[in-house]
C-alpha cells in the first residue's frame, strides 16, 4: 500500500465515552508519540478533516451529533471507531439509553480495539485509515493533493 501524499487532518468527537480512550487520543499527540511531526493534525472543523475519530457509544443525544459532524466532512472520508465502547457499546451496550457502536448511525471503517484502546493501536488505526482514504479517492477517480 502506498500512502496519500497529504497529511490526514482528523476530527475527534467523544460521543459518551468514559474520557479513557480520549485521554490516550490526547496522548498520541504528546511528545512521547508525536503523531503532528507526521503532519497529523486534530483539528476542531469537521469541513476541513478527512478522518473522524469517535470515541464512546450511541445514544438517543448524540446520534445526530455524530451524523451532523459526519455530514459536513467533504468526500472521500473515513470513520475510525476507537475503543469498544465505539465499536460495539462496550460495557455500556446493556444500557438503556444506548444503542450500540458509531455504526448504529454512520458507516465505520476502521475498528481499533482496547479498553481504553492503546496509542499504537490508534495510530495504528489511523494509519489503516491513510489506506481506506487512499481507495476511497481511487474509486472516486480523483487524486490526493
Ligand atoms: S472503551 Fe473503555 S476506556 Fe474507552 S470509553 Fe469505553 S469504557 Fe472508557
Amino acid at each position: 500500500m502506498s500512502y496519500l501524499p497529504k497529511s490526514p487532518w482528523l476530527v475527534h468527537y467523544d460521543a459518551s465515552s468514559c474520557n479513557g480512550c480520549d485521554i490516550e487520543v490526547l496522548a498520541c499527540l504528546t511528545p512521547l508519540y508525536d503523531v503532528e511531526r507526521f503532519g497529523v493534525l486534530n483539528i476542531g472543523n469537521p469541513k476541513h478533516a478527512d478522518i473522524f475519530v469517535v470515541t464512546g457509544s450511541v445514544n438517543e443525544q448524540n446520534k445526530s451529533v455524530i451524523q451532523n459532524i459526519y455530514n459536513q466532512m467533504a468526500e472521500p472520508k473515513v470513520v475510525v471507531a476507537i475503543g469498544a465502547c465505539a465499536t460495539s457499546g462496550g460495557i455500556f451496550r446493556e444500557c438503556y439509553n444506548v444503542q450500540g457502536g458509531v455504526d448504529k448511525v454512520i458507516p465505520v471503517d476502521v475498528y481499533v480495539p482496547g479498553c481504553a484502546a492503546r496509542p499504537e493501536a490508534i495510530i495504528d488505526g489511523v494509519v489503516q485509515a491513510l489506506g481506506v482514504l487512499e481507495e476511497k479517492y481511487k474509486k472516486m477517480g480523483k487524486v490526493a493533493k
